[in-house]
C-alpha cells in the first residue's frame, strides 16, 4: 500500500527489515543499546558485530526511551541504522505514546541529518514491548505523516516494514483511515 505526503512516498510493505535497499533502517533498540531479540537480534545477526562494536564506542551510556543514536550498518545493504527506542507497554497511561512519537520524530531527524532520501522503520515497540498494533500503528503513522508535511528535508521514501500478515493489514487498515485514497490522490 502506498501513499503520497507532498513529495515524499509512504509505502507500506510486509517483510524482514534486514533486507531492505534503502539509505536507513531503524532497529527496535533498548535503552542500553545491549542487544535483544525481535528486530535488534535480526540486525546484529545479519549486519555483524561492527555494529555493536560502534554503539559502544559512540554510545557507552545507551539512549534514552523516546530517542534514538545513528551507526553505519556494517553487512546490512542498508548505509546507516538508526536505533530507536520506543516505549515498553505499561497500560497507556504513563506517556507510552509520546514516547513512541518521539522515537519516530528522533529517527526521521537523523535520516535527515545524514541526507537520507529512504529510512524504513519496524513497528516500533510492539514486540517484546508490548505495546498494542493498533495503537502503535496510530501513532507511528500519524507522527510520520506529520512530520514529513512540515519537514520533508533529504526524505523521498519512507517505509514501514511490516512483519506478518496481521501487522500489515493492521497498519494497511489505520493508514486508510488516516489518509483515504481519493484525498491523498489529489496531493
Ligand atoms: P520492541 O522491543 O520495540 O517491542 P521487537 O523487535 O521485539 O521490538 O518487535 C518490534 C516489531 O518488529 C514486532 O511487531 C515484531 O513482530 C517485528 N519484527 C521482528 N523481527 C522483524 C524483522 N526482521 N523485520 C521487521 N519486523 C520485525
Amino acid at each position: 500500500m502506498q501513499r503520497h505526503i507532498g513529495p515524499v512516498k509512504l509505502l507500506l510493505v510486509e517483510g524482514d527489515i534486514t533486507q531492505q535497499q534503502v539509505d536507513a533502517i531503524v532497529n527496535a533498540a533498548n535503552s542500553r543499546l545491549a542487544g535483544g531479540g525481535g528486530v535488534d537480534g535480526a540486525i546484529h545477526r545479519r549486519g555483524g558485530p561492527a555494529i555493536m562494536e560502534e554503539t559502544r564506542r559512540r554510545y557507552p551510556e545507551g539512549c534514552p526511551t523516546g530517542s534514538a543514536v545513528i551507526s553505519t550498518a556494517g553487512e546490512l545493504p542498508a548505509r546507516w541504522v538508526i536505533h530507536a527506542v520506543g516505549p515498553v507497554w505499561r497500560g497507556g497511561s504513563h506517556g507510552e505514546a509520546q514516547l513512541l512519537a518521539s522515537a519516530y520524530r528522533r529517527s526521521l531527524e537523523l535520516a535527515q541529518e545524514h541526507q537520507c532520501r529512504s529510512v524504513a522503520f519496524p513497528s516500533l515497540s510492539t514486540g517484546a514491548y508490548r505495546y498494542p498494533m493498533d495503537q502503535a500503528a496510530q501513532v507511528a503513522l500519524q507522527t510520520v505523516i506529520d512530520f514529513l508535511r512540515q519537514q520533508p528535508g533529504s526524505l523521498q521514501e519512507v517505509r514501514f516494514v511490516l512483519f506478518g500478515q496481521q501487522a500489515y493489514q493492521t497498519y494497511a487498515q489505520v493508514l486508510e483511515k488516516l489518509l483515504p485514497e481519493a484525498e491523498s490522490s489529489q496531493g
